[in-house]
C-alpha cells in the first residue's frame, strides 16, 4: 500500500504548492546556512521538502538506515573457495550497496566500530591482494543523503575515492537521482558545477538498461557492459528499482521512464547470449533480504531472480540496507547493509571451455575497524576534504554533557527524538511537534556539538510546517504509528500512553497535554511536522487532513538554534512523553 500513499503524499503536495524548477539545496545549505528568509518561495520550500522524499525515510524501524546487530559477524570465517580445479578460472566480485557517501562516518554493529571509506578501503585491498582477478562492483545509492564531507562538495568526494579504489562498474540506485539527471551525467561523465568548479567524473562505466530517456527513447546509460577477466567475457546488466519516480522528487526523474527490470535484464541476457557471454552479473538496486544462511529470502529481488533468464548467474542488490546471501532459482543474489559498513565478497569459478560460471559463493564482511589500519592513501584524500568542509563543519554550535543518542527505548521515545520535537515545536510555536524517527539520521556524542554533527543527524533539509489539526486527528495520527510497519513519532507538547495488547488502529489509550489535561477530541490544535510527514510521509496520512499550512524553516536550522539556546554544556535526558501500558 507504500504507492498509494506516496501518491497522496505528492498530490497533496502539487496541489498545495504547484510545481517547482530545478534547485540545487546542498548549494543553499552552503549559501544560507544560518538563516532562511522570509522571501524565500514556496517553490523553494516544496523542491527541498522533494529533495528526500518517502522511500528512504520510510527506513524508520532501522536505526538510522543502519543495521548494527549482525549474527553472521559474530563469529566471520572467510569462506575459502572450493578446491581450486586449475582448468577453471578464478574471480572474485567485491560489491558494495547504498555507501551513501559515509566516507567518515562510524558506525556500531555488535557493539564494536565499522565502516569509513578508508577501512573500508583497508578490507577490499586485502581481498584484492588474493586474487589478481578481483572487480570491484558498486550497487547504486553511492551518493545522496550524504555527510557534509561528500555532500557540501556535491558528492565528488565520494566518486574519487571510488576512482581512487579502482571500482569497475557500477549502476545507479534512486538517490542519483536528487540532483536530476544532468547532475548524475555530470558526476558521471565530468562537468563543471557553480559550487566546486570542472570535475573529472567517474573513471569506471555505470550501467543502467531500464530507465529511459523520453525525448531519445534511449537508455540514460549504456544497458550492459562487458569485463573480460583472463579472457572471460563477464557480462554486467544494470537496473534500479522501478519505484524511483516515487522516493525521488519530481525534478530529478522528469522525462525519465523507469521501465519493468525483469523485462530490462532479460532483452539484454539475450543480446549478451548473442555476442557469447555466458557469465552474467546484474547490479540490481533493488531490496531484498534474507537470513544468515539464506534462509526466508523475501523482497523484489526474490522475484527478479525467479523471473529472470535462467543465464544470470549472480544479482547484487540494494536498497533496503540489509543482509541478503541466498540462492534463489540457482541465481546467487547478496546485498551487504549500507554505509560502507560491509561489503559482498562473490567467488566464482568459470570453465574456459563453456565460458559460464560452474561455482559461486559469496561472504558478507562487516568492516570492522579492530585490528586493521585504514589505507594511508585513502585516508590522505579523506582528510583533505574534510579540510576542504571544515570552516563549515567544525563550527561549534553548543555542547552537552550528555548522549543525545535516537535508538528508541521499548516505549517507542529516544532521547534525540524528544529534544529534536522540542526543538521543532519552539521553532514554529506550536502546542505539538512530531518528528519522524527515521529522519533522526545520527547521535550527537557529549562534549562540543558541531554544525557537522547536526547535518549529519538531520541531512534532508526538510522545512518544518506548522498546521492546525483537531484532537481526534491527533489521536488517528497516533494510531496511524502501528501498522505493516511501526513507526514512532517523536513527540513534544503532550504525553500518551498506549497498549500494545490492543489491535492496530486503536492502541493509544490516552493522551494529556503538557498541563496532564486531557486531549479534546472536538479543540483545534497547532502542530508542527516536517514537509515529508506533512505531506503524508511513511503513512501518517492524518497529516493530510492538516488545515493552514504554513512553512518554516528548515530542520536542520531549528535545531542548531535550539541548541545554541541552552546553557553550555546542557543536560538533556529522556522525557518519558509516551508509556507502553504493561
Ligand atoms: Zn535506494
Amino acid at each position: 500500500m507504500k504507492w498509494f500513499y506516496r501518491i497522496i503524499m505528492y498530490s497533496v503536495i502539487l496541489v498545495l504548492f504547484g510545481w517547482a524548477g530545478q534547485h540545487q539545496a546542498l548549494a543553499r545549505v552552503l549559501d544560507d546556512q544560518n538563516h532562511y528568509g522570509a522571501n524565500k518561495t514556496k517553490k523553494d520550500v516544496l523542491q527541498v521538502a522533494r529533495q528526500y522524499p518517502p522511500g528512504d525515510q520510510g527506513l524508520s524501524e532501522e536505526y538510522h538506515g543502519h543495521q548494527s546487530d549482525r549474527p553472521e559477524a559474530k563469529n566471520p570465517k572467510k569462506a575459502k573457495p572450493p578446491s581450486a580445479d586449475n582448468r577453471l578460472v578464478q574471480v572474485q566480485l567485491l560489491g558494495i550497496n547504498d555507501l551513501h557517501g559515509q566516507l567518515n562516518v562510524t558506525r556500531k554493529v555488535n557493539g564494536k566500530p565499522a565502516g569509513r571509506i578508508d577501512y573500508l578501503a583497508t578490507y577490499l585491498k586485502q581481498r584484492e591482494a588474493e586474487n589478481k582477478n578481483t572487480l570491484l562492483v558498486q550497487d547504486g545509492d553511492m551518493v545522496g543523503a550524504s555527510p557534509p564531507v561528500s555532500a557540501l562538495l556535491q558528492d565528488e568526494p565520494t566518486i574519487e575515492l571510488l576512482n581512487k579504489l579502482g571500482f569497475d562498474i557500477g549502476t545507479v540506485g534512486n538517490h542519483e537521482f536528487d540532483e536530476g539527471l544532468n547532475e548524475l551525467l555530470r558526476l558521471i561523465n565530468g562537468g563543471s558545477h557553480p559550487k566546486t568548479g570542472n570535475f573529472a567524473g567517474s573513471t569506471f562505466p555505470w550501467i543502467v538498461a531500464n530507465v529511459i530517456n523520453e525525448k531519445t527513447g534511449k537508455t540514460i546509460l549504456p544497458p550492459y557492459h562487458v569485463i573480460k577477466v583472463n579472457g572471460m567475457p563477464i557480462g554486467f546488466i544494470g537496473v534500479v528499482t522501478t519505484e524511483t519516480p516515487t522516493v525521488v522528487v519530481p525534478s530529478g526523474v522528469a522525462g525519465l521512464k523507469f521501465t519493468d527490470e525483469v523485462e530490462a535484464i532479460n532483452r539484454n541476457v539475450a543480446e549478451l547470449k548473442k555476442q557469447g557471454v555466458k557469465s552474467i552479473v546484474v547490479l540490481a538496486h533493488n531490496p531484498g533480504s534474507s537470513g544468515p544462511n539464506g534462509e526466508n529470502p523475501t523482497g523484489q529481488l526474490v522475484d527478479i531472480a525467479n523471473r529472470v533468464d535462467d543465464e544470470v548467474d549472480i544479482i547484487f542488490g540494494g536498497h533496503n540496507h540489509a543482509y541478503m546471501n541466498a540462492t534463489i532459482d540457482n541465481k546467487l543474489v547478496v546485498q551487504s547493509y549500507s554505509y560502507g559498513t560491509a561489503f559482498s565478497d562473490v567467488d566464482i569459478e568459470i570453465d574456459p571451455k563453456t565460458k559460464d560460471i560452474v561455482s559461486k559463493r559469496a561472504e558478507i564482511v562487516t568492516t570492522f575497524q579492530e585490528g586493521i589500519e585504514p589505507d594511508p592513501e585513502i585516508k590522505k584524500m579523506l582528510e583533505g576534504y574534510e579540510a576542504k568542509v571544515e570552516p563549515i563543519v567544525k563550527r561549534i554550535v553548543g555542547s552537552t554533557t550528555d548522549n543525545l543518542t535516537a535508538k528508541q527505548n521499548e516505549n517507542g521515545e529516544s532521547v534525540l527524538g524528544d529534544f529534536i520535537a522540542d526543538a521543532q515545536r519552539k521553532a514554529m510555536n506550536t502546542d505539538f511537534a512530531f518528528m519522524n524517527p527515521g529522519g533522526i539520521r545520527a547521535d550527537i556524542d557529549p562534549g562540543d556539538i558541531t554544525w557537522g554533527e547536526v547535518y549529519t543527524v538531520q541531512p534532508f533539509n526538510n522545512e518544518l510546517v506548522k498546521m492546525t489539526m483537531t484532537g481526534q486527528q491527533i489521536r488517528d495520527l497516533l494510531n496511524q504509528q502501528w501498522g505493516t510497519r511501526t513507526a514512532i513519532l517523536q513527540i513534544s507538547g503532550l504525553t500518551y500512553t498506549w497498549d500494545p495488547n490492543k489491535p492496530v488502529g486503536n492502541r493509544v489509550v490516552s493522551v494529556k497535554l503538557s498541563d496532564g489535561t486531557e486531549l479534546d477530541s472536538a479543540k483545534s490544535y497547532t502542530v508542527t511536522a516536517n514537509i515529508f510527514l506533512s505531506g503524508g510521509g511513511d503513512g501518517f496520512t492524518e497529516f493530510t487532513k492538516a488545515q493552514n499550512k504554513e512553512v518554516g524553516p528548515v530542520d536542520l536550522e531549528a535545531v542548531v538554534n535550539y541548541i545554541g539556546e541552552q546553557p553550555k554544556p546542557f543536560s538533556y535526558l529522556i522525557q518519558n512523553r509516551i508509556q507502553r501500558v504493561q
